[in-house]
């Protein structure tokens, strides 16, 4: 199988650190300025709403703030991987499915600096772990990723883990099994809008990465079944 992770709130939490990177990229660029704290809070609220669920624009490209477009950004972002935490020893995960034959990617949105996204796999030692990297939302849409996916390795069933149940919906094809990972930070959105799973088929739910070890067990079982 295919193995795709997300990276933000999948495989990584970067999201408790959100406002402190902003506290420091301000002490950076702006010391001058009085109330960071203030400036940070706001920060953190404007960036944590581009983090919320956008129904229904499947082929958006990511459309960034002015404040994340310049060198406080870019700052902020750096300041933010450093401090990024790697979830349920999600590199071991990664390397035990590698040992088990399946091949695993990293599925993921370019963040608003272009590159950034990259850079900020490789500041947590995750980008050579994988066996490729897709990442959208600049060069190419979600939707396209996904077509590229699909030249690069066929019909393979294709087992898509995000904290972001959303993006799934209207997506993928009979060959996706889609994975949520129950982040709390982004969980919240769903909570908001519940009945939208219900959109979702093949939907699996869990709440540690190593249970993806279970779905692809009863996927197998389920396929298996189909076919006889
Ligand atoms: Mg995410």
């Amino acid at each position: 199988m295919i193995i795709g992770f997300d990276f933000d709130g999948t495989l990584v939490d970067s999201y408790s650190m959100i406002e402190e990177a902003f506290k420091r990229a301000l002490e950076k660029h702006y010391s001058w300025l009085p109330f960071k704290s203030f400036w940070a809070k706001l920060f953190t609220k404007i960036e944590l709403h581009f983090e919320k669920p956008k129904y229904g624009r499947h082929n958006s490209k990511v459309k960034s703030p002015f404040f994340l477009r310049t060198k406080f950004a870019r700052t902020w972002f750096e300041e933010r991987a450093k401090m990024t935490e790697i979830l349920d020893n999600a590199d071991e995960l990664i390397k035990k499915l590698k040992e088990d034959g399946h091949t695993v990617i990293s599925f993921s949105a370019e963040d608003f600096i272009e590159g950034m996204k990259e850079k900020r796999l490789r500041i947590v030692g995750l980008y050579n772990l994988f066996d490729d990297v897709i990442i959208f939302g600049k060069d190419i849409t979600l939707c396209e990723a996904f077509q590229l996916l699909r030249e690069r390795y066929g019909d393979e069933i294709f087992v898509w883990v995000d904290d972001k149940p959303w993006r799934f919906i209207g997506r993928g094809d009979e060959n996706t099994e889609f994975v949520w990972y129950y982040f709390p930070p982004t969980a919240k959105f769903v909570e908001e809008k519940r009945e939208l799973l219900a959109a979702i088929p093949h939907l699996h739910v869990i709440r540690d990465l190593w249970s993806i070890l279970d779905v692809i067990d009863q996927i197998k079982r389920e396929r298996a079944s189909i076919s006889t």
